[in-house]
């Protein structure tokens, strides 16, 4: 036993080699996007088979997308039949692009859908796209920020937003989509929506009424560093594919990933793994530019060399081509190429992913992105487009105050016997819109700055800075503290239970900054995944920054997002005392955990306890 262990890496990496990245990928399709400005050069013929030549020795492509248009510059008829005809000749699907771009460089352009003249151009691109293909993507850009006199005038007393959702409906129509089918009636027309999806509707992406109209949407799972300018979590690009997954069941076509701010490398190779995680069928690369740049020593994180999901060394290993030589790897589409081929093995074994139902209504904004922050701290996401019937619980932040029926509808799950959580942003804002004919709490203006937590009647835990959270009232005996935040001998709930008729309503205590929650003291967060996402059949233990991805099929990932190695836990239920990675097919060692009682009442459930030890930014998968 002892002897096949030492040998298993060696014949893995052999494995590795030996799978030339001419071999297509089992579980999903990897295309590659060209911008107008790559697509113009290929009119260089001998430019374009050199590119190819390189890109396609370190990564399999199934479909390259060629973009006609970008910043005001279309590529002429010539170029584009040349380059449709390389790709066909070499077995590659080709579809078009679009980027309504005016000036990308100038804080991203966009065209007026106001300006007539500029309205003819939008269409004049749709119609001439649509000559040369059968399906087209819209890149990122198909929103305006224009507030030209023209735009000013135009929206009249209405909002930015209301003005915008209309304009931009009604310019997908009448721009793009009749004029597209009018010269290709059976092109296809995707709409690719980019990751900053709470902030939609300040720019006319309309998710309520335009993925009906295209034939598909397409997801940008790009997250990049979590430093940069945009601050997304990374399990923001596994919950953004699962919503838009919602929005148009069976027709959100792919996840799109840059090679923006993957500084250290493993952070691009996850992007490419939550995307798949949350069962992409295909994968874009952006772009040709980029999967040509070289791969960068300075970008080999730390712990590389400790055996992590993304392994530096064995990247930039020789692949071997399929008529035997071997290639040496400098370039991005290699980081793609052999963090690809490390998913697909894992991606057979995990069903339909399952997840706590978060229901944002269309065109809400409100504690931006919290669920991504939640999926940080090991609770599945599952944003929802309607409110869900049926669910044990459902998870609702402040966005959803957006419907004005929200409170008949937490009444109604309540009713049936369900559970609700809300965050405390929430509860603040239906404060005196009916909330408190569920419970009566006031979510104060006064703020509490803690370090020291207390979950049910465990110890205290401490966390080693001071978060700021707003102090919550309530009426003693009416509702109660499951985990409480104290300051000295004060003390404040943390998450808070209610009983309404047969079901319970849940408040969560949001910090101040989001990002407090990952500190949180493990036995904290574990009460919080015990009793928002314990009907999942599946849970974690541990600190934050580890996620917990769940299948229908009993099989789960959990992925650590930490720059050290952490051990964890995973439970399961009374049925669950089999846990095999499916990654090296060994059995987990697990043990029987009896929940502890207090007055004859369980506190909690029995489980099956498995100790899983993750590396840096790693991941490993199981089935149970
Ligand atoms: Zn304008």
């Amino acid at each position: 036993m002892q002897k096949l262990k030492i040998f298993l890496p060696a014949l893995l990496l052999m494995l590795s080699v030996a799978q030339g990245p001419a071999w297509a990928y089992e579980h999903f399709r990897v295309a590659v996007y060209c911008r107008a400005y790559e697509v113009e050069k290929m009119g260089d013929m001998e430019w374009l088979r050199e590119t190819w030549d390189e890109l396609s020795k370190q990564i399999h492509v199934d479909k390259v997308y060629l973009e006609t248009h970008r910043d005001l510059l279309v590529v002429d008829e010539k170029t584009l039949e040349g380059a449709i005809g390389f790709f066909r000749e070499r077995g590659v699907e080709v579809s078009g692009g679009i980027t309504y771009t005016i000036n990308e460089g100038n804080f991203f352009e966009t065209f007026c859908y106001s300006n007539p003249e500029q309205r003819a151009k939008v269409k004049e691109i749709a119609t001439y796209t649509a000559r040369f293909f059968n399906e087209f993507i819209l890149d990122d850009f198909f929103f305006t920020n224009c507030k030209c006199d023209l735009c000013i005038a135009a929206k009249g007393d209405r909002s930015w937003s209301e003005y915008r959702l209309g304009l931009m409906k009604e310019a997908a129509v009448e721009l793009v989509l009749e004029p597209a089918r009018a010269v290709n009636p059976g092109v296809q027309v995707v709409i690719k929506y980019p990751n900053w999806y709470e902030h939609f509707q300040g720019c006319g992406f309309n998710l309520e009424e335009q993925p009906a109209l295209f034939d598909g949407i397409y997801t940008g799972t790009e997250t990049r560093n979590r430093t940069g300018n945009q601050h997304l979590q990374q399990y923001h690009g596994y919950a953004i594919f699962r919503y838009f997954e919602n929005l148009k069941p069976g027709q959100n076509r792919g996840g799109w990933v840059d090679t923006g701010g993957s500084d250290p490398l493993d952070r691009y190779a996850e992007q490419l793994w939550l995307t798949l995680f949350a069962k992409a069928p295909e994968i874009t690369l952006f772009d040709i530019r980029q999967m040509a740049s070289p791969i960068r020593e300075n970008t080999r994180a730390v712990w590389q060399g400790t055996g992590t999901s993304f392994d530096f060394d064995t990247m930039k290993e020789p692949v071997r081509l399929e008529d035997g030589s071997l290639f040496e790897p400098a370039k991005y589409a290699r980081v793609a190429g052999y963090s690809l081929e490390v998913i697909d093995p894992v991606l057979g074994h995990l069903g339909n992913p399952l997840g706590v139902k978060s229901y944002k209504p269309w065109h809400s904004a409100g504690e931006d992105f919290l669920q991504n922050y939640l999926g940080m701290i090991g609770i599945p996401i599952e944003i929802v487009p309607e409110f869900p019937e049926g669910e044990d619980m459902v998870l609702l932040t402040e966005s959803a105050g957006h419907d004005p029926m929200i409170v008949d509808k937490i009444r109604k799950q309540l009713r049936a016997g369900k559970s609700v959580t809300i965050t405390s942003g929430l509860y603040r804002a239906l404060q005196g819109k009916g909330i408190e004919d569920i419970v009566e709490l006031r979510v104060t203006e006064r703020r509490a700055s803690v370090r020291e937590f207390r979950a049910g009647r465990g110890p205290t835990s401490w966390t080693d800075h001071e978060i700021l959270i707003p102090q919550i009232s309530y009426y003693t005996n009416d509702s109660w503290e499951v985990v409480s935040a104290l300051d000295d001998t004060n003390g404040w709930p943390l998450l808070h239970r209610a009983s309404y008729a047969s079901g319970e309503l849940y408040v969560l205590t949001v910090p101040d900054n989001f990002i407090d929650f990952y500190t949180m003291p493990p036995a904290v967060l574990n009460s919080f995944r015990q009793n928002i996402a314990g009907h999942l059949g599946v849970r974690l233990e541990g600190p934050g920054e580890v996620s917990l991805f769940v299948y229908d099929n009993r099989s789960c990932v959990v992925e650590s997002f930490l720059d050290r190695e952490v051990t964890i836990r995973i439970l399961l239920g009374e049925d669950g005392n089999r846990l095999v990675d499916v990654i090296d097919g060994n059995p987990v060692e697990g043990e029987f955990r009896e929940a502890p009682s207090f007055r004859g009442r369980k506190m909690g459930k029995d489980a099956y306890v498995y100790e899983v030890t993750l590396k840096p930014h790693s991941f490993k998968a199981f089935e149970y």
